[in-house]
């Protein structure tokens, strides 16, 4: 079963490559088993260089090319969004067939709902937060491939398990460019905990586990965070490789 849903995913996933990126993002996916059979393989790359799923973009990507590290206030007014801090790295290499060496200046945008599963800058049944940019910003990757924020343990919204969206996407000046979107996910475990303190507790029980988002059965189960705990938060790290940039 797990299988069924992993080949339609990946189906799904190079239609909307196709559709989105043309022939280059194409050529990038289909590479794929290979990629992958050489990460696998016999160490001649590192383990860091992991090849990961695409996932849909949603309804929720503002482009708002807001750069910096900590994305929990919102530039309208300042305010802070309340919630468990999670400082997220999300580290990007290149991996051809001779080796795995870390992308620099790599656009990384990441956005993400507030405790109370709302996003800002949309018009949306539930809210409106159309001058509002909170919880969304981009970081460029470093000569380590690395970019690093500070942001909150994301609350959750009807029809979806718990998740942070992600977009890399290559510097302005390289031609052809590339992007890639997907998603980042969280152990039940780790969310229970979360959730059962303020001010996620307020919203009760959540409606979607992993285990029965649509969306997470598409390769989520590769795109999980191991996080640790750190201060009063935690902490994680994903690495995620590109083939064919
Ligand atoms: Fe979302």
């Amino acid at each position: 079963m797990d299988t069924d849903d992993r080949t339609i995913g990946q189906i799904l996933s190079r239609r909307q490559v196709v559709a989105l990126l043309g022939a280059s993002g194409y050529a990038m996916l289909a590479r794929r088993p290979h990629v992958r059979a050489l990460a696998q393989g016999v160490g001649q790359a590192p383990p860091a260089c992991v090849v990961r799923p695409q996932q849909t973009e949603g309804p929720y990507f503002v482009d708002t090319q807001l750069h910096r590290a900590d994305i929990r206030s919102d530039p309208s007014d300042g305010t802070i969004k309340a919630g468990v801090p999670l400082a997220l790295g999300i580290v990007v290499s290149r991996l051809s067939e001779q080796a795995c060496t870390p992308l620099p200046g790599v656009m990384v945008d990441i956005w993400q709902c507030d405790a109370d599963g709302v996003y800002s800058g949309v018009q949306d049944p539930r809210f409106s937060t159309l001058n509002q940019k909170f919880l969304r910003g981009y970081q460029l990757t470093g000569a380590d491939g690395a970019a690093r924020f500070t942001t909150i343990y994301p609350g959750w919204y009807q029809g979806r398990t718990v998740h942070i969206h992600f977009k890399l996407r290559s510097p302005a000046t390289q031609r052809p460019g590339y992007e890639f979107t997907s998603q980042l996910y969280f152990q039940e475990s780790v969310t229970d905990a979360v959730f059962a303190k303020a001010p996620y507790a307020a919203r009760g029980r959540r409606s979607t586990l992993n285990a029965n988002d649509g969306i997470f059965r598409r390769g989520g189960a590769e795109l999980m965070l191991a996080t640790s705990m750190q201060d009063v938060g935690y902490a994680a790290t994903f690495h995620v490789a590109l083939e064919g940039v």
